[in-house]
């Protein structure tokens, strides 16, 4: 069990610019959205934790970068699908096809920052923020925290 050190503080370590290529198809504005298209995808991710008294860290930032490369490898040269569409994809040809689906309505920036949000949650069990980008400019951020605190939640997944 980690000793709260400082109480009147709340701190965070983040590892950022971990990236992965991938494609995807979406519902945007641009009927070009819904083409199968790829990017490169950049992670940032903060963890939120009290500094261990032993270590005088969060988490050290090698093992976290490790577990952040681990998950994001489940996405890399991949085309990322939501479930529902899985029946539906039929992709032949002389190459190889690797899909990766997420349990989200859709396969965008914000769904599928929030399968590495909880990815990463699940094995850390700490509060997480992940900002994925897509492509250099545009990005997603969201936060995780279990939903621990929300009693009442009916957020289905
Ligand atoms: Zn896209």
């Amino acid at each position: 069990m980690r000793q709260k050190l400082y109480s009147e503080y709340y701190t965070s370590v983040g590892v950022k610019k971990i990236y992965f290529d991938a494609a995807h198809y979406t519902k945007g504005i641009s009927s070009k959205c819904m083409n199968l298209h790829g990017h490169t995808f950049r992670v940032d991710v903060v963890v939120y934790g009290e500094i261990d008294s032993e270590t005088g860290m969060v988490i050290d930032f090698s093992i976290l970068k490790k577990i952040v490369r681990e998950i994001i490898e489940e996405y890399d040269h991949t085309i990322i699908v939501p479930r529902k569409d899985l029946d539906h994809i039929t992709i032949k040809g002389p190459f190889n096809v690797s899909i990766k689906t997420i349990d989200y309505p859709e396969a965008t920036t914000e769904y599928i920052a929030m399968d590495i949000a909880k990815k990463i949650y699940e094995k850390l069990k700490l509060p997480v923020k992940v900002r994925l980008y897509e492509g250099s400019k545009n990005f997603a951020e969201v936060l995780y925290d279990g939903g621990q605190e929300d009693e009442g939640d009916t957020r289905s997944t």
